[in-house]
């Protein structure tokens, strides 16, 4: 499971640790947490009073709650579970919110050439990320799962509200995606609401606007894949996205080697080598998305798909060297330079 520990702290947050409602000038800030999608989401509304402030934030956990029934794999009548016990027989008429995350998640397929592929769910079975118990499966096993992996087997139909997986046995996963897009909902609820200055992190993948003090923006410390308690940076962030995937959220061991739950949809395997992949983007579904992808193209394919996509930035840290002991960190373009890590 994932752990209810914060991949990426809020270190701007430490100061108003005595009282997490806390007036500052004529500014409230209302910060609350709850453990949602397996992690813990922690939302913060800065605001001229406390009652918009309270509101405004029940209504974001509102909105990440209806992402989760509507998208989780672990509630059996959420839509996806609905449409994964349909595949191979008919069409679904699914909620707009639905089908925007399969089109958005078949574009990140496309942009990844693959690596990003939300029908791993039979090899996700396979390797027993439902249960919380590892399976090792035999060469076979992989091979039947992969046979029915692939992302080009989604129909959407737009116009008609509705998709469908074409082969029996399909199933998609929408892990690596909905807690971006989730994210994005609360933001926009917040916003909605008349809130100019806020933070959403759903277990380090997270949303910041505005600026929490008029001369400094949101600072986000980045987890050392590691050591939990350590940062190994801190970033700015202002109306930003950023997204982390790594090998040490959920993953299981199984004679002394790790298994971490991204998988590579092409061999059916756990991705090997890569500790954790930060992404920065103006959406944080975007982020979330392209985190896991760049987790899977590794660290070379993973840099030129950051490096041509506009706007967006990102942290690489691979494991090399003999037993892949040795972290390694690859940055975009844009951070070259900017950010250094401390290991
Ligand atoms: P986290 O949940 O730690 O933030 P990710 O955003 O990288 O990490 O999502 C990982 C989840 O994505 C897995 O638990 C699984 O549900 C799903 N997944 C695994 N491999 C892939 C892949 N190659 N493409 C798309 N989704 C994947
Ligand atoms: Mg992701």
């Amino acid at each position: 499971m994932k752990t209810l520990s914060i991949t990426t702290l809020i270190l701007a947050l430490l100061f108003y640790l005595v009282d997490p409602t806390r007036a500052c000038g004529e500014e409230v800030r209302v910060e609350r947490s709850r453990p949602m999608m397996g992690t813990m989401v922690e939302i913060t509304a800065l605001g001229p009073d406390r009652d918009l402030c309270d509101r405004s934030v029940e209504q974001a956990f509102q909105e990440i709650e209806a992402v989760d029934r509507l998208m989780s794999s672990f509630k059996g009548d959420s839509q996806v579970s609905q449409l994964n016990r349909l595949a191979g027989k008919t069409w679904m008429v699914l909620d707009p919110e639905v089908l925007d995350v399969l089109e958005a998640a078949v574009l990140y397929s496309r942009l990844s050439e693959g690596a990003f592929d939300i029908t791993v769910g039979p090899l996700l079975r396979l390797w027993g990320f439902y249960r919380d118990k590892g399976h090792l499966p035999s060469t076979q096993e992989i091979g039947q799962a992969r046979s029915r992996v692939n992302y080009r087997d989604i129909e959407i139909d737009q116009p008609k509200g509705r998709a469908r997986l074409k082969k029996p046995g399909m199933a998609i996963d929408l892990g690596a995606i909905a807690k971006g897009y989730a994210v994005d909902k609360a933001v926009e609820a917040l916003k909605k609401k008349g809130i100019r200055k806020g933070l959403v992190n759903a277990g380090g993948d997270l949303y910041a606007f505005g600026r929490p003090e008029e001369k400094a923006p949101w600072l986000i410390g980045l987890q050392h894949p590691r050591e939990r308690e350590k940062v190994a940076t801190v970033l700015e962030v202002e109306d930003r996205a950023v997204a982390t995937s790594g090998n040490y959220e959920r993953y299981f061991v199984l004679k002394g080697k790790r298994y971490t739950h991204i998988l590579d949809p092409r061999t059916g395997w756990p991705i090997q080598g890569m500790a954790s992949v930060t992404v920065m983007a103006d959406s944080a579904m975007k982020a979330d998305a392209l985190a896991t992808s760049v987790f899977v193209l590794g660290p070379q394919r993973g840099l030129a798909l950051l490096n041509r996509l506009p706007g967006v930035e990102g942290i690489i840290v691979a494991e090399e060297g003999p037993g892949g002991k040795q972290l390694v960190p690859y940055f975009s373009k844009g951070l070259k330079g900017r950010v250094s890590l401390d290991f």
